[in-house]
């Protein structure tokens, strides 16, 4: 029998070591089948191209970035405290709507195959709720291109701004946020309290950034963890940057990890430049979910990124040591099926009944795919393409 029409064909793909064919239909995965054999439905040839799953960042400040604006020089400023400061005026003195600054954004990632993000945005008493509101909007105008989950940052401390923070997920935030319960608010269980109170009132996840360096932050770590297991939070709590990871001697490693996967609290890391990382592979031996994201792109904190996870997998791969195939395979995890189990998503890996979001790429498999990062030869969001050779289909 025949198999019933599909709304695309992608003809002879490699997947896994085989060549295939890959049915879609109603945005879904329909069928896979050796390659050659899949007829019913307009065919794109895959030229014998590797098909990757959708690709998936855990962390980005859509809200920040300047990118499509003439460069805008990086001021140095060496704390936490007075970059936020400088954020404030670079970003004042901008005249671009931010929707316009994060459109491009999202249009640059999507084209780099990119389906699905996890972006924080901004929000204190001074700015109020307008940029979770801007990004509400434009999740609804690029959802044909990614699906964009959005969590309430409170980038000036949450002590201050605990109320404009319930309120942002109140107005659809999807996952409250924290910063460094120390270092900024200076009162570790005081932010804690009003951020679990948050997720438990709203029935959110949670996300902290935590910057906060060597024993100071793995106590906090710690923190987090007993309160998401008290909180019944398990697998619902990620953790940004934890640099205390990378910093701590080895008896405190050992006991923040078991306490973090006992509790189910995920690490995002981007592989930051000069700062101390997470081990990653130590953490995901010891049952860590560690997932990977781009953070700042081209922004007040940072002026480098592009979005692209791949090259994002390949660097903290670099820094992280991921050198055998499997380790390789890691890393493609950490920008697709880690995050997307952070997010709340099915897994994204390429099988019958998955979500028809992938990436073809000039590779043999996905080890190469990794250390390599080759262009995006073709992406498709919900089994329609929206990019060929990193350009979007219009
Ligand atoms: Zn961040």
């Amino acid at each position: 029998m025949p198999d019933a029409p599909f709304d695309l064909i992608l003809s002879d793909v490699r997947l896994d070591g085989r060549r295939c064919d890959l049915g879609l239909r109603d945005g879904r995965l329909a069928r896979i089948a050796p390659a050659g054999t899949l007829t019913g439905g307009p065919v794109e040839p895959g030229r014998g191209l590797l098909a990757l799953p959708g690709l998936v960042d855990g962390h980005i400040h859509l809200d920040k970035t300047f990118l499509g604006l003439p460069w805008l020089p990086h001021r140095p400023d060496g704390s936490v405290a007075g970059r936020i400061a400088a954020e404030k005026t670079q970003l004042a003195a901008i005249a671009e709507p931010m929707a316009r600054r994060a459109r491009h954004l999202v249009e640059s990632i999507a084209a780099r195959g990119t389906t699905a993000i996890r972006t924080h945005v901004d929000v204190d008493a001074g700015a109020g709720l307008a940029g979770l509101k801007a990004l509400l909007a434009l999740r609804a105008e690029v959802a044909h291109l990614l699906s964009l989950q959005i969590v309430a940052f409170p980038q000036s401390g949450v002590l201050r701004h605990a109320r404009v923070l319930e309120d942002a997920v109140a107005a659809g935030a999807d996952v409250v946020g924290g910063l460094d319960p120390a270092c900024i608010d200076e009162d570790i269980e005081a932010q804690l309290a009003i951020v679990f109170g948050i997720a438990e009132r709203r029935g959110v996840p949670i996300d902290i950034h935590l910057h906060d360096p060597g024993e100071l932050g793995a106590f906090e770590l710690r923190r987090i963890a007993a309160r998401t297991r008290a909180a019944g939070l398990q697998g619902r709590v990620a953790v940004s940057h934890a640099y205390a990871l990378g910093q701590v001697e080895e008896a405190t490693l050992a006991r923040t990890a078991a306490a973090l996967a006992l509790a189910g609290v995920a690490i995002m890391t981007n592989g930051p430049g000069p700062e101390a990382m997470p081990p990653v592979k130590r953490l995901v031996a010891e049952g860590v979910t560690v997932f990977v994201g781009s953070d700042n792109i081209r922004d007040a904190w940072s002026p480098y990124g592009n979005g692209d996870m791949l090259e994002r997998a390949r660097l903290v791969g670099y820094r992280a040591a991921l050198l055998s195939d499997a380790e390789l395979r890691l890393g493609l995890d950490l920008v697709t099926s880690a995050p997307a189990k952070v997010l709340g998503l099915p897994d994204p890996t390429l099988a019958e009944g998955a979500a028809a979001d992938l990436v073809l790429v000039d590779a043999a498999h996905v080890p190469e795919a990794v250390a390599a990062a080759p262009p995006r030869a073709l992406v498709v969001k919900a089994g329609r393409i929206t990019a060929r050779d990193g350009v979007l289909a219009r």
